[in-house]
């Protein structure tokens, strides 16, 4: 047997050191363009971060070592430049003599892999732009980090993307991320992706969501990328990282089928639609068992199981490949982002039906230290069967992923999980394990004991029912819901409408449940809020972003351990809301001004202290999780922010913008107004009304329908930042173009660019939806990540804010 293997880094590699191990008199020769065989192309993003600090680790195996231990000739910077398919017989082109010569096989494996895909936009070849995929790849992208650049920006919010950002940030680089969805990492949906851009943010990454790449500019040693929304970005550095194509080059050469997305088709076996060629990794299309689909799905995982299976069949095993569910992995600094099988976006445009469910339980007993949320999705169907999974949280992700993926690979239903034996002990698990969790609510919602509805399921003027304790109502609570602790639910059952469904909530889902036991003995009708308030802050935009706010107490004493004078309290072992709870207690003991020192155990306190202090008009000092501890000083005191010096300066930290104003003077008011007050680390809200709605209009919104009267409307308004106009000397449009030129000239930023910085630095924008009625507005017809509000939402801002302007 000859077999001659093209690609000799993941697939390939397997593939050949199988061979060896099945027929070691067999002749095989493995050809690789690249300089190096088998190196870490997963491992490259950490060297760049220097996480992994000898660039020797990543070259796993050379050629002299792979023919010493199998006895396989590689031949690297030798490249397959064709496939003669009818003589059995290839074609290769030495890459540093030129020299071009062929060889014949018995049998032939393609393990070509993918290639970056680089877009075809203006600018796209300047020397500065690159893309992490091969050895001189890192080489090139790292010795210009060696070199001390201070920015770069990252084209793609994917693995390799995320991946990037965090290495570039941790050597001190400044990162810009682009991405053209409005939502990074798009294995998961976008509720549990908005936990990662949260992360970023806080690690210092500007995100550029929903908002593409248009062109790379470059003038003179200047770089910069100009985005869609007309933003433009200086730069030193581009990496693109957009997504890959198959390398199928060669099997189109030799006449292969392929499917739509370019990927060699190949039967169960792995092999082509030519009986002697074998296909296997990024280059082959494969099953997507779940959906019975055909995919692309390119891990490295795959590959190499693909590479193992190919070189079996060849020497006439007939093994079956059974297809990828994408179980996939990814960290993002201190949160990991795990996912298996299709998410819900994907089962919604293949038309399936599905149940899901979210629960946040304890990554392991709570009461022991470094118990993290694990934030976990699970789609289901009605009988049992699991189709995919998300999880994100910063600690037991991996295993809790593994589980669910052996899982749905063994066609086990959810009420195998609640039946799984899992080792526990106090540091790794619970005596009642998350994935057992998951089975218990799945099967209770397949049984019908809870009925479920989820956070992007509720309408307005739901009877939303809050079942968490007072304390923890001062974290955040869902505007217009009613608070009655469980325990006082049955004293209270006068309060709670019987004509009208009640949705009834806790933290996280599993008080809601018990209420909603209950209530439903009662007669009441009621639902339970999956996954609870936790989860819907995930569909309400603030997220778990909290901690962004507390870039304001930059100047004030950043670390815990900064003061002697702190009363002490040891909150380690309570569960939500026992800190909040005892810090209050404390608290009420104590005299204005002084401060109390906190430590705690329990991992939503990081984010619900925060929101608590606000409520209540008490100072957060500081507040830093480690070694999951977490340690935060408070100052009782009204709504002030600490000094350097220690006094304290009283500064209300919200504030609302209320934007009627269609006038290009006004609308750049607003904004500059708005970035002001965020910069002075204000949670800022613009509610645009009535003609102020027209700012948020998108420049080429998609087709809606819509009457004649609100048809007119909208020809007759001005559509987006971009066509206002200035309420005096407009002069018929002279003056407007006037000012925007000496805005130009004097390099002040125009009214698209301020809005995209007001949106980096969180400025929420509000649409009131009174007044979109009024005028047939759409929701389509607005900028992405808009929310809606009605005048309910409004006053409760109102009173929560600082200033309220109106414009
Ligand atoms: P490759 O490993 O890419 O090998 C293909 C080889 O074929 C290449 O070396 C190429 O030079 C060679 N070749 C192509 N055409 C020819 C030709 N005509 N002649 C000779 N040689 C040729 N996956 C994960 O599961 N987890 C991760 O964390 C992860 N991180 C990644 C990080 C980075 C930066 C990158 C680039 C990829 C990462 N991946 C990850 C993806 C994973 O590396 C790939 O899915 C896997 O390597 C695919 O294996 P393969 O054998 O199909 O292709």
């Amino acid at each position: 047997m000859k077999l001659l293997i093209v690609g000799g880094v993941a697939g390939g590699a397997s593939a050949a050191a199988r061979a060896a191990r099945l027929d070691s008199s067999a002749e095989i020769i493995v050809f690789e363009r690249g300089e190096y065989m088998s190196f870490a192309n997963c491992g490259l993003p950490y060297y760049v971060g220097e996480v992994i600090k000898q660039r020797d680790s990543l070259l796993v195996m050379t050629p002299e070592k792979f023919k010493g231990r199998t006895g396989i000739e590689v031949r690297t910077q030798q490249e397959v430049i064709e496939v003669n398919a009818d003589k059995n017989e290839i074609k290769i082109k030495n890459i540093e003599s030129g020299e071009v010569y062929s060889e014949s096989y018995d049998k032939l494996l393609l393990t070509t892999g993918s290639s970056p895909l680089i877009p075809p936009i203006p600018g796209v070849d300047d020397p500065d732009v690159m893309t992490l995929w091969t050895i001189p790849d890192v080489d090139r992208i790292k010795e210009r980090v060696d070199n001390g650049i201070k920015k770069a920006v990252v084209v793609g919010g994917g693995f390799i993307g995320l991946e990037v950002a965090e290495n570039l940030v941790e050597r001190g680089v400044e990162v810009t991320l682009v991405e053209m969805l409005p939502h990074v990492m798009s294995t998961l949906d976008a509720e549990m992706s908005s936990m990662l851009e949260s992360e970023l943010a806080d690690k210092g990454i500007k995100l550029q969501l929903a908002n593409g790449l248009t062109e790379i500019k470059r003038d003179s040693s200047n770089l910069s990328v100009a985005l869609k929304d007309g933003t433009e970005i200086m730069t030193e550095l581009i990496v693109m990282s957009v997504g890959v194509r198959p390398n199928n080059e060669l099997a189109l050469n030799a006449g292969l089928k392929t499917g739509e997305r370019g990927g060699i088709k190949v039967n169960a076996n792995l092999q082509t639609s030519n009986s002697d060629i074998y296909a296997a990794g990024d280059v082959i299309e494969v099953t997507n068992p779940i959906l019975n689909a055909p995919a692309m799905i390119p891990l490295a995982g795959p590959a190499n199981r693909q590479g193992r299976i190919a070189a079996n069949n060849i020497f006439g095993a007939k093994e079956t490949y059974n297809g990828t569910i994408g179980t996939s992995i990814c960290k993002v600094f201190d949160l990991d982002a795990a996912s298996v099988g299709p998410n819900e976006t994907t089962l919604k445009a293949a038309g399936r039906d599905y149940l899901k469910t979210y629960i946040i339980p304890a990554s392991h007993a709570s009461y022991y230290p470094g118990s993290e949320p694990l934030f976990m999705k699970v789609i289901f169907e009605k009988n049992g069967k699991i189709l995919g999974a998300q999880i994100v949280g910063s600690d037991g992700v991996d295993k809790r992923i593994d589980l669910l993926a052996t899982a749905i690979r063994s066609n086990m239903t959810v009420s195998d999980l609640a039946e799984l034996e899992l080792a526990y002990a106090p540091p790794f698990g619970s005596a009642k394990d998350p994935i057992n969790y998951v089975g218990f609510v799945a099967e209770n919602i397949i049984k019908g004991d809870t009925i479920p509805v989820n956070p992007d399921e509720l309408k307005e003027g739901d009877f939303l029912l809050d079942v968490r304790e007072e304390d923890e109502i001062l974290c955040g609570t869902i505007p217009g819901s009613l608070n009655i602790p469980l325990g006082q639910v049955r004293d209270n059952l006068d309060k709670l409408p019987k004509d009208k469904e009640i949705i009834v909530f806790c933290k996280v889902g599993i008080r809601g449940y018990l209420a909603e036991r209950y209530l439903r003995e009662q007669n009441y009708k009621v639902k339970n809020l999956s996954g609870g308030y936790m989860t819907w802050k995930l569909f309400n935009r603030d997220g778990i972003k909290t901690n962004i706010k507390y870039a304001a107490c930059a100047d004030t004493p950043s670390s815990v351990s900064s003061t002697e004078k702190a009363l002490e309290l040891d909150a380690c072992g309570l569960q939500c809301p026992g800190p909040i709870v005892q810090v209050k207690n404390n608290l009420d003991s104590m005299a204005e001004g002084q401060e109390l020192k906190v430590t705690a155990s329990d991992a939503g306190f990081y984010n619900d202290l925060p929101v608590w202090c606000e409520s209540t008009g008490n100072t957060l000092v500081a507040i830093e999780k480690t070694d999951g501890l977490i340690k935060a000083l408070i100052k009782k005191g009204a709504g002030a922010v600490v000094n350097s010096d220690g006094t304290m300066t009283a500064m209300p930290k919200r504030t609302t913008i209320v934007l009627f104003s269609n006038d290009l003077d006004k609308a750049l008011a607003a904004f500059i107004i708005a970035i002001g007050f965020a910069t002075l680390g204000h949670k800022v809200s613009i509610f645009c009304t009535f003609w102020g709605l027209n700012v948020l209009r998108k420049d080429h919104p998609p087709k809606v329908k819509k009457n004649l009267i609100s048809k007119m409307f909208g020809i007759m308004m001005p559509r987006g930042a971009r066509k206002l106009a200035l309420s005096k000397m407009h002069m018929m449009g002279m003056g407007t173009a006037m000012m925007k030129d000496v805005m130009k000239s004097k390099n002040i930023d125009d009214l698209p660019t301020l809005i995209g910085q007001a949106r980096l630095m969180g400025v929420e924008l509000l649409a009131c939806e009174m007044a979109m009625n009024m005028m047939g507005i759409q929701e389509a017809e607005l900028m992405d990540d808009v929310d809606l509000a009605g005048v309910a939402n409004f006053a409760a801002l109102a009173e929560k804010s600082g200033p309220v302007m109106f414009i």
